[in-house]
């Protein structure tokens, strides 16, 4: 049930969620399925439109990959939901978040070393990842420039349509009955002897016993929420009309990456600036992300340039995502910090933050991603 500017707004709920991105509804829709009944979700604007919107969907954990460490394992465990993941979506809503299997091709220029050495320990793991010479990776992508030196081809890599899921996951939750708050602003959490009591927000007060944070780069803006600081940086995107489509694979170098869509639409990205919250974009950052795309494929050139827009990552001091319950406040919960994988890592976080709050468990994969491991204030 959707509560738009007009109609009457829920006082109370069960949980809270804030921040309508693919984070926060993966999230709701999860506690949904395991029969949490009374969810509101609180977006600030309207459900998906920031970070998750401008994103690639590039799901490809093993391509930028130097070793197997936690983050690793989180973000293969969860490329590996997404096929079960999309299933469900499309059970669920009809709608197809375009799925596509063909693999991500990370193409050497000047750089060959680092493929080297990405070939060596992932093999060596016995992860699926093939070693081509220029001229078969030429063989696979014809476009590809001639200075290629060679390729890792990543076939269990994959990408999402993005904008897609975002689509079937505001469905999925209409469907399971979740409370949909937009065009609503939560300001502040009100919490008394270090227990959640509810949040306030631009229409009223909500009381409720949990609440997860799921509001991407305005996560710690919140008053009261004691979040680790979560600060923007933004990418830029250049949407090109490739018909015929130009590139099968997911095309990587070193500076930028393609994405071919299904329907001929092939994405360029991208930048990584600390801009503060200006979601612009610029010349400096669209001569940056031709340039790149050049360097993988000079055909690319001729191609019309069809739209260009900017999200905010958001990024935690150390890079790596913020998950799980807080130790300083019961019924707190983060959800944020996905910085450059959120699309990637949703599955896996709706899983197991649904599973933190619905059985109380807190899953040992989280440990490295806790919330705790930054100082939080004291709160008494
Ligand atoms: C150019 C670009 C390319 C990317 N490519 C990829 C990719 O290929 N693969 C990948 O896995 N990831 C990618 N990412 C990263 C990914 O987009 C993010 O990690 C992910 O979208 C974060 O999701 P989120 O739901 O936390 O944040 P958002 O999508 O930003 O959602 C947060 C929501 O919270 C709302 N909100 C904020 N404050 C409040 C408040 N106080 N009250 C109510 N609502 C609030 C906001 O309005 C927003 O809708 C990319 C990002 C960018 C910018």
């Amino acid at each position: 049930m959707y509560f738009n500017r007009s109609n009457e707004f829920p006082r109370s709920a069960e949980v809270v969620v804030i921040g309508g991105g693919v984070i926060g509804l993966t999230i709701a829709r999860a506690l949904g399925q395991r029969g949490v009944r009374d969810v509101l979700l609180i977006e600030r604007s309207a459900l998906g439109t920031e970070a998750s919107f401008a994103a690639g969907g590039i799901l490809a954990p093993q391509a930028e990959a130097d070793r197997a460490d936690e983050f690793f394992e989180l973000a293969c465990r969860s490329r590996d939901l997404y096929a079960e993941f999309a299933a469900g979506l499309f059970d669920e809503t009809g709608v197809d978040v375009e799925l596509d299997s063909t693999g991500t091709l990370y193409v050497a220029l000047a750089e060959g070393d680092e493929l080297e050495k990405r070939y060596a320990w992932q093999s060596k793991q016995g992860l699926a990842v093939k070693k081509l010479t220029a001229r078969e990776a030429r063989e696979l992508e014809p476009h590809i420039a001639p200075s290629v030196a060679g390729a890792l081809l990543f076939p269990h890599d994959i990408q999402v349509e993005n904008r897609r899921l975002l689509n079937a996951l505001v469905h999925s939750v209409n469907e399971l009955a979740i409370k949909v708050a937009t065009h609503t602003n939560v300001e502040s959490l009100t919490i008394e002897r270090r227990q959640i009591k509810g949040v306030q927000t631009s229409r009223d007060f909500v009381s409720c016993r949990i609440v997860i944070i799921a509001a991407g780069t305005w996560s710690s803006l919140i008053e009261h929420a004691n979040t680790p600081t979560i600060e923007p940086v933004r990418g830029q995107m250049i949407c090109f009309d490739a018909k015929p489509q130009l590139t099968r694979h997911v095309i990587y170098s070193p500076r930028g990456y393609l994405v071919p869509r299904k329907d001929g639409r092939l994405l360029a990205g991208s930048t990584s600036e600390n801009a503060g919250f200006a979601k612009q974009v610029t010349a400096a950052g669209i001569s940056a992300i031709l340039a790149n795309a050049q360097e993988i494929s000079p055909n690319v050139a001729n191609l019309p340039i069809v739209d260009t827009w900017a999200g905010l990552r958001p990024r935690a001091a150390d890079g790596l995502p913020v998950l799980g319950p807080c130790d300083e406040i019961d019924g707190l919960f983060y959800a944020t910090g996905h910085y450059r994988n959120g699309i990637l890592l949703a599955p896996v976080t709706g899983e197991l933050i649904a599973e933190a709050v619905v059985a109380g468990h807190v899953s040992p994969s989280l440990a490295a991603f806790s919330p705790n491991r930054f100082n939080l204030a004291h709160v008494s």
